[in-house]
Formats: C-alpha cells, structure tokens, sequence
C-alpha cells in the first residue's frame, strides 16, 4: 500500500475519533434511588460565566433545583428548597446552567411528587463541542483529498511511442531496451 493511502486511512480515522470526541465531549452520568421525600445534590465546581448542560431523566416526577454551597446546606438544615437558582418539576427535562460567579453549585433532585421510590438519571456535560467535530470533519476531508490524489497518481500511464525501431519499424518508446516485436536491442549499451 502506498505511503498516501496509510496516511490517509490514519488522518481519516483521527477526524473519525475528533468528531466521536467533539460529540460525546465530556459525558457524565449518575443514577440515584430516592425513596419518597429524599433529595440527592450533586456538586460541581464552575467558573463564573461557565455553562453545563444538564438532563434529568426520572421514571416518575421529580422537582430539580440548582443550588449554590450555602443555599443547598440550609436547606439541607431548615428543610426550606424555595433559595434556588432554578426549579423545575417533571420526569424529564433538560436545561443549561450557566454560573453566576465562581463555586460549587448542587444539581439537586427531590422525590416530593411520589409516594413511592423513584429512579432518576442526571447527566451532564458540556453538551456538543463544535470546534472539534468541526477539526474532526476538516481532517476526515483532507483524508479523502489525499486519497483521491494518491488514486489518480497511482494510474497506469501508458510509455508514450516517442521512438521506431531501427530494424522492423515498429513504434517504441526511448525508454524500453528491447523492441517488444523483433526483440531488436534499441539502446547501445544493452548487449544480447
Ligand atoms: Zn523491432
């Protein structure tokens, strides 16, 4: 195999995992059983102005609240959730947080809705990142351009018939030894 087909089958499988990465960027997942009026919070560190996406997904109503450090420990203390930076009750939903300033912020999820046990998901990440599914897509492209290049360079291209042969006449090219007719030697240094 040529050199241009091995590097363009490696660059093409690279922009292959860019765009994989680009899409899944940052995944994460956790799965909690709340048993009626329980409340789990999970803590993220962000920067001020930083934006995750975040999915709850419940097979019953839950009541999902995004909470900063002090807020989440007094209303883990006083039982009052209504200090919350963002509510919202159902089975599925998703939304994006962006943080005010820099801390640790509680994605908080209540079973209040249920008399029974409830199974939520809360994923999270940085939702797609277009930068490197667009890299991705720009090697994946370069890879075919230096496929398609190093397919048509390969091409058999026929000895043009630039020369005759000196004994039957026959078309040749300067560059062949022997008349491929009459077996003639064409060029002086070759010897029968
Ligand atoms: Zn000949």
């Amino acid at each position: 195999m040529s050199t241009g087909k091995i590097v363009s089958i490696l660059l093409f499988m690279i922009g292959i995992l860019l765009i994989i990465g680009g899409g899944l960027y940052n995944p994460y997942a956790e799965t909690m059983v709340l048993p009626p009026g329980g409340v789990k919070g999970i803590g993220f560190h962000m920067d001020a102005g930083e934006t995750h996406v975040f999915e709850v997904n419940a097979d019953h109503m839950v009541t999902v609240y995004v909470m900063d450090n002090q807020s989440f420990e007094k209303a883990l203390v006083n039982g009052n959730f209504t200090d919350s930076l963002y509510v919202q009750t159902a089975a599925h939903l998703s939304f994006s947080f962006t943080a005010p300033k820099d801390g640790v912020y509680y994605i908080v999820i209540a079973n209040f809705n249920s008399p029974g046990f409830v199974t939520a998901t809360l994923t999270y990440g940085y939702g797609e990142f277009w930068a490197l599914i667009i890299t991705g897509a720009i090697v994946c492209g370069v890879a075919i351009l230096i496929l398609v290049y190093d397919i048509q360079n390969s091409k058999y291209t026929p000895p043009t018939l630039d020369s005759q042969c000196p004994y039957c006449g026959a078309k040749v090219s300067s560059s062949w030894n022997y008349c491929p007719v009459c077996r003639t030697p064409l060029r002086k240094e070759v010897k029968l």
